[in-house]
């Protein structure tokens, strides 16, 4: 993989334009309307309701987000509900960790816990109470023939002819489907509305089906279990939400949760749609994420490059930066695609101004002083952080041997090229200028060693002479190096939108076999030798990197969060210069 050209330390590289706070969008007018009307009586309770079958990706980070995020604003409380109604998929690892995960993004939902499993008693005498009203019925299809008998959007439905057993004949039967008596499959409880509505999924939906599967939560209690539709809106209702916020697939099926809630005369939530995040380079599909992870084509669901919560934790993002970027896509009725370079501008913006810049070498070449004092330690004073001078500043050891950057060396430079090279003389930053005398090289011509000279009055960067050095590169002491290993990150996709290109292709043929990168021997500066995990720091040049929690007392392991590379900030820049 290609390290991309890292820049001298004096062309500029950060950027601190800001781009201007999140927009009004059309759910805060929703929600600030109604208070004035007093709709809710004033109250604000959203709810964030994810299945269990899988982590979080940065989409539901989004939701999580608006949900929370509104309530918050409005002195609100946001649920957390697990629709936990697909025993086969569920498991309590993935509760865990998406309590995990919304808890580090900062929400915090107090008592409201809870789980769509906790209202099946509930949900049963619901379902009985439509029997009773007509509006429900036992159906004995085989699933090739309800899809049959559905009709698609140009062709009206037809009606099952099990459409009008009695009531007493439907109780019978659904009593003995919760009793175990009919095998997976064979019949379902569906509601009755309309065959010959335009919409499909009001074609009598099935709200009810038998699965003799295990629950965990309920164990071996049920042996049907309530579809996605019926719950949903129901738990809405049960918990007395106000706003029942959800992604635009949903908006097909507001009729649906009108209409149970309507036919049962309860309480009534509003269901609001807005368009789901979809993000360049990025897998939004929980099946797809798994996939990933169970095929071994990651490290896991928390590896640095997944799309997910836990994986930007890994990574070193930090909640904040997700929350600003949350807040920066803002909220639209039509899906799009975000680029990517948006999340890095909010973490590059974040740690610009917060983390102590350090100097490592990723891929060291010995420089050698021969003018300089066998013996000789000198400290060298380094600012912590340009942005912000209440961080200080730290002492650097510099000594007669010292690695820099195998980039910063070439020799045979073209035109421009302000860093080493034989001859060529170059600021060590916050130490000397040095020239480069004498090139080593192993037997096949690898260069593995340079022999400099330095300017003893060119100490902290300038000489008497007031002569010129245009190029500024890091280096660590050489005996002073703390050994680590460094991990670098690339897209873990080769195209912005697969989905868009996947046709009849797979998936997997987008993913990018250079996502990951391990230099195992970089060195760094000796502040860095006690690092834990939780940390974050700027490697001059280098980009943005977190403290892995796979460090040991033996070894530092970095995690490249982001490079300096700013597109996005550059296009803001260009933007308000237009
Ligand atoms: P699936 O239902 O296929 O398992 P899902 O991603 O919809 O996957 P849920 O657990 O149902 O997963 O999602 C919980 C909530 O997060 C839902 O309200 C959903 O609308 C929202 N959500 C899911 N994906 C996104 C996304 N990409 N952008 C914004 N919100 C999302
Ligand atoms: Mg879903």
């Amino acid at each position: 993989m290609s390290e991309p050209e890292i820049p001298d330390n004096n062309a500029a590289t950060e950027n601190s334009g800001k781009v201007t706070t999140a927009p009004p969008h059309f759910i805060r007018y929703i929600i600030q309307d109604d208070i004035k009307t007093n709709k809710w009586e004033g109250r604000v309770i959203t709810r964030f309701p994810p299945e269990p079958n899988g982590y979080l990706h940065i989409g539901h980070a989004k939701a999580i987000c608006l949900s929370f995020g509104m309530a918050e604003e409005f002195g609100g409380t946001c649920h957390l509900r697990f629709d936990d109604t697909n025993p086969v998929k569920e498991e309590q690892e993935y509760i865990d960790s998406i309590k995990t995960d919304v808890k580090w993004l900062g929400f915090d939902w107090g008592q409201h816990e809870y789980y769509a499993s906790d209202y099946f008693d509930q949900l049963y005498e619901y379902a009985v109470q439509l029997i009773k009203l007509g509006k429900a019925y036992v159906c004995d299809l085989t699933a090739e023939q309800m899809r049959e008998y559905r009709g698609t959007l140009t062709e009206p439905g037809k009606a099952s002819p099990n459409r009008n057993r009695s009531v007493e004949e439907n109780l019978e039967l659904f009593t003995r489907m919760k009793n175990g008596e009919f095998p997976d499959g064979s019949m379902v409880l569906r509601a009755k509305i309309d065959m010959n509505s335009p919409n499909v999924t009001m074609r009598d939906p099935v709200i009810y089906r038998i699965l003799h599967a295990s629950h965990h939560r309920t164990g071996n209690k049920w042996c049907i279990y309530p579809m996605y539709d019926f719950t949903h809106c129901l738990s809405d209702s049960i918990e007395r939400i106000t706003h029942s916020l959800c992604t635009l697939e949903f908006e097909d099926h507001r009729p649906l949760y009108d209409w149970v809630l309507d036919e049962l005369g309860v309480y009534h939530p509003q269901q609001i749609e807005f368009a789901r995040l979809n993000l360049t380079f990025a897998i939004m599909s929980k099946r797809k994420l798994l996939l990933l992870v169970k095929e071994k084509h990651v490290r896991g669901w928390d590896d640095p490059r997944m799309p997910t919560i836990s994986g930007f934790r890994r990574r070193g993002y930090t909640p904040s930066a997700i929350r600003t970027f949350a807040e920066r896509i803002g909220v639209a009725k039509r899906d799009s695609m975000v680029d990517s370079g948006l999340l890095e501008f909010c973490i590059r913006e974040e740690l610009n101004l917060t983390a102590p810049r350090v100097m490592g070498v990723l891929r060291p070449l010995k420089v050698i002083i021969d003018n300089y004092p066998e013996d000789q330690i000198e400290e060298m004073e380094a600012i912590n952080n340009p942005e912000d001078e209440s961080m200080g500043t730290r002492k650097l050891p510099f000594t007669r041997e010292l690695y820099i950057e195998q980039t910063d060396f070439m020799e045979d430079p073209p035109k421009k090229y302000y860093r080493l090279a034989p001859g060529q003389e170059v600021r060590l930053r916050y130490a000397y200028y040095i020239t480069c005398k004498e090139v080593v090289k192993d037997k096949d011509g690898n260069v593995v060693e340079l022999h400099c000279t330095y300017d003893p009055d060119s100490r902290g960067g300038g000489t008497p002479d007031g002569r010129k050095v245009k190029g500024t590169i890091h280096w660590v002491s050489a005996a002073h190096a703390v050994k680590a290993e460094v991990r670098l990150y690339e897209n873990l996709l080769t195209v912005p939108d697969y989905a868009a290109e996947e046709g009849d292709k797979d998936f997997l043929e987008f993913l990018n076999p250079n996502s990951l990168e391990i230099i195992d021997n970089a060195l760094l500066e000796p502040t860095l030798e006690k690092v834990r995990t939780g940390h974050r720091f700027q490697f001059e040049r280098h980009g943005y990197f977190y403290v892995d929690p796979d460090t040991t007392d033996a070894k530092p392991v970095f995690n490249r969060i982001v490079t300096l590379r700013d597109s996005w900030g550059k296009m803001v820049q260009q933007n308000k210069h237009d």
